[in-house]
């Protein structure tokens, strides 16, 4: 078998909602399972996240709260951040799934075709990208309410910069467009948990630290990527290395083919500076990512390996994101469709 191996520990995701739940005293905790549990797994996650007692998810679209509705049964609420588009109107209504409304116009399209479904409120407290703003929302804020909506969310733009002064705005804002309102108020995502207890309101919304992200710091590890070995060659000194010859080897060189590539999420940008593991031992990525395998200089190592290690404990997602100049949350959600996923559970 020559794909990687993806494991995803669900204890240590439980072990981050539980951290994160006890940062925020009475505050319930939700959970981002959006773009397949940041490509974790959704169904696995939100099941055993479930297990652990979480009873509201939210997602991006509606497409993906339908798939999560069938993994976790009709006893918790998902949430959906696009709100109620044209065309999901039967979606919603079938799955009981609660749009997040952003406008007027999902607004009227919601309380048209779904009276009395759930649904919440999305205000835009400055970021500019989904929501309500002022205005919309004066006008509409008394027939929304009327409906009940089971909660009233706005997103932090800039929550993982703790001194950056939009959180104490956006906060700002928040208070004005929501107090006085008798209804659930969600305001903070990962960032803004750790950002303390103004920020945290009645409901939170973690993604990133469920998964082992910064910014919270001390999450435990949740994804380990272990890559095959198909091939081992050696080299003499002076021979060159994948597409564009960009590596040559200074000395006798032995050289291991991993398989997978940019196609599996190990971003092109990798090449050249990435390192793998064995063990406790680090091994240089030499040369090019290709489409679906690494070269590997193992030259070091005193046994032949039978695969090597890219995410784990001795380089986390955003480890590898800093050589790969992005963000850990794009590391996650672009691990590639081919690994096998494995869940633990201990
Ligand atoms: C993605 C997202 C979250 C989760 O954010 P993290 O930084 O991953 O914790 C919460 N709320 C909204 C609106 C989002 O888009």
């Amino acid at each position: 078998m020559s794909t990687g191996n993806l494991i995803v520990d669900l204890d240590a995701v439980v072990a981050n909602w539980r951290a994160l739940d006890g940062m925020t005293g009475g505050a319930e905790t939700a959970a981002v399972v959006k773009a397949d549990a940041y490509g974790l797994g959704a169904g696995r996650v939100a099941r055993a996240l479930a297990r652990a007692g979480c009873k509201r998810f939210f997602v991006a679209m509606a497409e993906e709260g339908a798939v999560l509705r069938q993994a976790l049964g009709p006893d918790v609420e998902i949430c959906i951040f696009s709100g109620h588009m044209r065309g999901d109107t039967d979606m919603i209504g079938d799955l009981s799934l609660t749009p997040m409304l952003n406008s007027l116009d999902q607004l009227t399209r919601q309380f048209e075709a779904l009276p009395g479904a759930p649904f919440g409120i999305q205000l835009d407290t400055g970021m500019n990208r989904l929501g309500m703003e002022w205005n919309e929302w004066a006008a509409v804020a008394q027939v929304a309410l009327e409906q009940g909506p089971s909660l009233v969310m706005s997103h932090l733009a800039c929550a993982d910069e703790p001194d950056h002064p939009m959180n104490a705005y956006q906060l700002d804002v928040f208070h004005q467009m929501t107090d006085g309102i008798n209804v659930p108020r969600s305001l903070s995502a990962t960032g803004g948990i750790l950002l303390g207890s103004k920020y945290h309101f009645d409901i939170t919304r973690p993604g990133i630290g469920l998964y082992g992200g910064l910014p919270f710091e001390g999450a435990h590890l949740v994804a380990s990527l272990d890559l095959p070995v198909v091939q081992m060659r050696e080299l003499d000194a002076g021979e060159v290395v994948g597409y564009g010859n960009s590596w040559q080897a200074e000395r006798p060189t032995r050289l291991a083919t991993v398989a997978a590539g940019y196609a599996d999420g190990l971003l092109r940008s990798l090449s050249g500076k990435a390192t793998l593991w064995h063990g406790d031992q680090p091994v240089p990525l030499v040369g090019r990512v290709s489409m679906d395998l690494l070269t590997i200089d193992v030259t070091d190592l005193r046994e032949v390996p039978e695969s090597l290690q890219i995410l784990g404990p001795h380089q986390t997602v955003d480890q590898l994101a800093d050589i790969a100049g992005t963000i850990g949350y794009e590391i996650l959600t672009s691990l590639g469709a081919r690994y096998q996923r494995r869940y633990i559970t201990r």
